[in-house]
């Protein structure tokens, strides 16, 4: 497996362990910029997500 895909494995694996994180303390679901709850648009795209679709950089674009 090349060093890349191993890379963006390890930076997947933290943003799931900040998920698990949050769903322990409570916040899991909550935009941590706004506030807001996370749509489940969002979560079907990332369940992973800790940004709602209005504050996510570039939520709106593909890609
Ligand atoms: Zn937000």
């Amino acid at each position: 497996m090349p060093d890349a895909d191993l890379t963006a494995i390890e930076q997947r694996l933290g943003e799931i362990e900040g998920a698990l994180e949050r769903l322990e303390q409570g916040g899991y679901g909550t935009c941590r910029a706004c506030g807001q709850p996370i749509g489940d648009a969002v979560f079907a795209a990332d369940p992973a997500a800790e940004l709602c679709g209005s504050c996510a950089p570039g939520a709106t674009e593909a890609g």
